[in-house]
């Protein structure tokens, strides 16, 4: 591409498309990508960038793998889309029977839907489609802790953090939620069985109004990189089953092991009443996502009135979504993944750990392939940027946090130029 040319693309991009979270007339710069291969990613003005993002933590095996491109290329010369009213298909079917084997075990109904806010919608619903079959309409509000996100969408929305959720803007016409605050005994820590008090508190009073508890199991993402206790999650589940509520847990994030188990909930070994996976389920390929529940939870919706469960999209079971996704986790169950995320783990330690003693930054923590600095302020998302791309390194920050999810195939090499960035940027910020 010619410099005239990216100008021009840019310019028409800065006055035509919309991008995530900033102004719709006067927007934050963006970079023209040109390809993406391996863990790097390429712009049109030449530049290659590492990639610390993963493409928000979905391209867990780099960009362009072979294995990947072959399978959805196979597929898509049988046929790129079908129905799924009355008809299925091969890959539906393989990528379900894989899903069976590696979830909790009580995990066995599966709806492939299109986006992770959309799995969120569908497990809520699923939630109160299942009280109102057991003719209990008045459980019909949803328990969740603080700093959590769980989507865009607007059932999704309201049990994202009121404050960085944005619940001020739509508070009037967003379904209220119960919100207990997040709790504070880090992962590798001690428990604080204070924690878990206000869960107690808000249950014993309100367990006839709640339909469903929903969690991000162990760590909170986009809400703010928190890594919570595991014995929270355990005391969770317990209060549900004593309380008669349901436990959806959102590994959209956490899914396919990102934090070092191949879900999140296998910390605490909890198994939730419905599973939302997302993300890094199609390795980063496209979007997509599956909501899964029990045979309970589905045999209690049948038996009720209408006795369907009432949700269907249009690119329901994509087959090129549903082939890649099973590509995805065969390549990942293949690999040596929990060796790699362990090393990626250790070094990130090691390697962002001289960052606490950098006055501006408040904590450094590191989980699986997650590796996070928390600032005491919040970060110049434009000024950090520039400075990231001239270093030859993409991440992208958000409040105080600067973050790195890597893709699990990067090499100690580029992990070290990551973290030694992040470092470099991070001192000479206040
Ligand atoms: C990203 C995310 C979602 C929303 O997924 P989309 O595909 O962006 O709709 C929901 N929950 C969690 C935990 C997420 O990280």
């Amino acid at each position: 591409m010619t410099t005239e040319e990216i100008t021009n693309q840019l310019n028409f991009d800065r006055e035509h498309i919309l991008h995530p979270y900033t102004s719709m007339t006067d927007p934050l710069p963006v970079y023209l990508v040109k390809s993406a291969n391996d863990v790097f990613i390429e712009l049109e003005t030449g530049e290659k960038l590492i990639d610390g993002m993963s493409s928000w933590w979905a391209a867990i095996h780099g960009y362009n793998h072979p294995v990947l491109n072959e399978a959805i290329t196979n597929q898509l010369n049988k046929m790129a889309h079908m129905m799924f009213g009355g008809l299925t298909h091969e890959p539906a079917v393989k990528l379900a029977e894989k899903l069976i084997e590696i979830l909790p075990e009580n995990l066995t109904k599966i709806f492939f839907c299109d986006s992770g806010s959309v799995s969120v919608e569908v497990a809520m619903k699923m939630a109160i489609q299942y009280w109102y079959s057991k003719n209990k309409s008045n459980k019909k509000q949803f328990a969740t802790i603080r700093s959590g996100y769980h989507g865009d969408t607007w059932n999704a929305m309201s049990v994202c953090d009121p404050e960085t959720g944005m619940h001020h803007i739509f508070k009037e016409s967003l379904p209220v939620q119960y919100f207990i605050p997040q709790p504070k005994s880090r992962f590798n820590d001690k428990w604080n069985p204070a924690d878990i008090e206000p869960f107690k508190e808000l249950f014993k009073k309100k367990h006839n109004n709640i339909a469903a508890l929903i969690l991000e199991p162990i760590v909170q993402g986009a809400g703010g990189m928190w890594f919570y206790h595991p014995q929270f999650l355990i005391e969770a589940k317990e209060l549900c089953k004593k309380y008669d509520v349901l436990l959806i847990l959102d590994e959209i994030a956490t899914g396919f092991g990102r934090t070092g188990k191949l879900f999140a909930c296998e910390h605490a070994n909890v198994q939730p009443d419905i599973m939302c996976l997302g993300k890094a389920i199609t390795g980063g390929y496209m979007s997509f996502a599956a909501t899964i529940c029990t045979n309970n939870i589905a045999e209690i919706i049948s038996k009720g009135n209408p006795g369907v469960f009432m949700h269907g999209p249009t690119f329901m079971a994509n087959p090129m979504a549903c082939t890649v996704s099973l590509a995805s986790i065969e390549l990942l169950l293949n690999s040596n993944w929990q060796n790699n995320i362990l090393h990626i783990e250790e070094k990130m330690t090691e390697w962002l750990s001289p960052a606490l003693k950098f006055d501006s930054v408040a904590d450094v923590r590191v989980l699986g392939a997650i590796g996070v600095l928390e600032m005491k302020n919040n970060v110049d998302i434009k000024k950090c940027q520039e400075e990231f791309v001239k270093q030859g390194v993409w991440i992208r920050p958000f409040g105080k946090l600067i973050y790195l999810m890597p893709p699990f195939i990067i090499k100690d090499k580029e992990l070290e130029t990551l973290c030694n960035v992040i470092l470099d940027v991070a001192k000479n910020l206040n």
